[in-house]
């Protein structure tokens, strides 16, 4: 070993864990339990590595995923000893095998945003951190874009919530037309798709093959469904293709569902047999290949020692941009999972569908508008834009190859009910804009116009306006 690089501050991943209320355990992690004070969330893996260093017995490393992310609760973010005491970032109560997961900086930074606004409801009420109203820390974390999972927004300020939502178009997903890429079925790869209630939609798929083979296709779920680990098979089928150029794939099932989700329509692996891409990408709908992430991963499978409490499911990954395009194929019935509501259902991002507005990908101008029976006075805006959460930015050591995200909206307008022009913003690429109008709007109508987007079709997540 040589040593290549050496920090000039000494860090050590563990570090002092103080005692709350509630003491976050991997119970808490791996079965994704569900707290009512939950303010925060955690995504990363169990990620351990043992006291005696580099030198142990051990292995240096040990990473243990939930099938999900999991919520954090406030009891875990003030002492429980000492009343006028917070704790945030990596100092949470939590146990060593949980704060393997907590501790990391987004995660941190999630927690930080809770205790900060824990810390100004205390200011506003008078009171110690453990008698700040929760259902007040939620909304208000909520309203400045803190996702809670399994939590909505549900603000009585909100001006949005009483008018009507109209659309210029809505994006059906009933093709994803094919680009001249074909990617071999080397891994087995998926689609994963917004299903509504009622019998799963049909899926076909391009394909070439080699030669005469037997491809076998799956429609998967999860255990949850707002997870997206595809352990329970809906569907299987068999289908024996004969070799050729741009065969269709027939992905059909009698099989229903309760409740919208997302299903993970699966194409095991096949040397065989090569499926064909498209260019044409859309909010919340996303490609997987059963593949690993070798930073932090050993195998395709996560395979935890016995008796461990940690579960075993397959890795099915987005791919990183340029590649991680969408199979090209088409959904009959289409899939209408993009609606105008979805702006003012109060999720901000995909959960078990999209809970975006998507125009239709052929839109010569898209729009979408709020319209109220009286009129409003609208001093403040909120829009809440997509900016891909799948494809993570860890490091630019990573490579990107963009400098903004293809489904974010670069140019749009704002108007009133008259067409005339109260806001515009001609270059953005952040999730959230605030708009504060120069003056206050008194209107029947708010239209925002979109122009340009990065890329994909416009989208938008959310869409809030304040007196
Ligand atoms: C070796 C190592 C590798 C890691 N790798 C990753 C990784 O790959 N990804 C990841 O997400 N996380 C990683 N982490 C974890 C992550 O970096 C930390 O857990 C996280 O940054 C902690 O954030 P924090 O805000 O809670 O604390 P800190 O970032 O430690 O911030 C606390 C701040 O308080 C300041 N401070 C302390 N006392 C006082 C005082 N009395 N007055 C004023 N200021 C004070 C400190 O100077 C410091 O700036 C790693 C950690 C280590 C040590």
């Amino acid at each position: 070993m040589t040593l290549e690089w050496v920090g000039a501050i000494p860090g050590k991943r563990e570090s002092r864990r103080f005692e709350g209320d509630y003491i976050l355990t991997q119970r808490d992690i791996v079965e994704q339990r569900e707290h009512e004070d939950a303010v925060s969330f955690g995504g990363w893996a169990m990620d351990l590595h043992p006291a005696d260093g580099l030198y142990s017995a051990l292995s240096p490393c040990t990473q243990w995923h939930s099938k999900g992310v999991y919520q954090i609760p406030y009891r875990t973010m003030y002492s429980r000893n000492v009343d006028n005491l917070f704790l945030t970032g990596r100092l949470i109560s939590v146990s060593h095998v949980a704060f393997g997961s907590t501790r990391v900086m987004a995660t941190c930074a999630h927690n930080g945003q809770a205790v900060g606004m824990a810390a100004a409801l205390c200011l506003k009420h008078g009171v110690a951190p453990r008698a700040v109203p929760i259902g007040e820390l939620q909304r208000e974390l909520l309203k400045r874009g803190q996702h809670i999972p399994g939590l909505a927004l549900h603000d009585p300020g909100d001006l949005a919530r009483l008018a009507s939502v109209l659309t210029s178009s809505c994006f059906e997903l009933e093709e994803l037309p094919p680009s001249s890429d074909v990617q071999p079925l080397d891994v087995s790869r998926a689609m994963l798709l917004p299903v509504a209630a009622g019998r799963i939609p049909a899926l076909t798929i391009l394909v070439d093959v080699e030669r005469a083979t037997a491809l076998d296709v799956e429609v998967r779920g999860s255990c949850r469904p707002a997870n997206f680990t595809p352990e329970i098979t809906l569907h299987r089928q068999r289908i024996e293709l004969s070799p050729g150029r741009a065969q269709t794939v027939h992905i059909a099932s009698e099989v229903s569902i309760e409740s919208p989700r997302y299903l993970t329509y699966c194409l095991l692996k096949n040397d065989d047999v090569s499926v064909y891409l498209s260019d044409l990408r859309v909010t919340g709908v996303l490609s997987l290949a059963q593949s690993m992430n070798k930073a932090v991963a050993k195998g395709t499978r996560q395979q935890p020692p016995e008796g461990s409490g940690i579960d075993s499911f397959e890795f099915w990954l987005p791919g990183r941009r340029p590649g991680g395009k969408n199979l090209a194929g088409s959904a009959e019935p289409p899939l209408r999972a993009f609606c105008g509501a979805n702006v003012t259902n109060g999720v901000a991002r995909p959960g078990l569908q999209p809970n975006a507005w998507v125009a239709a990908a052929d839109d010569p101008a898209p729009s979408i508008c709020l319209r109220w029976q009286e009129p409003c006075t609208i001093a403040r805006i909120e829009l809440v834009f997509d900016t891909d959460f799948d494809h993570p930015m860890e490091s630019v050591l990573m490579g990107h190859p963009e400098r903004d995200m293809p489904f974010c909206v670069k140019h749009y307008r704002v108007r009133d009910d008259t067409g005339a022009l109260l806001f515009e913003c001609t270059d953005n690429h952040q999730t959230r804009n605030t708009v504060h109008l120069p003056a206050p709007a008194a209107t029947t109508e708010l239209r925002i116009e979109i122009l340009e987007t990065h890329g994909a079709p416009a989208a938008i997540f959310e869409l809030r306006c304040y007196a």
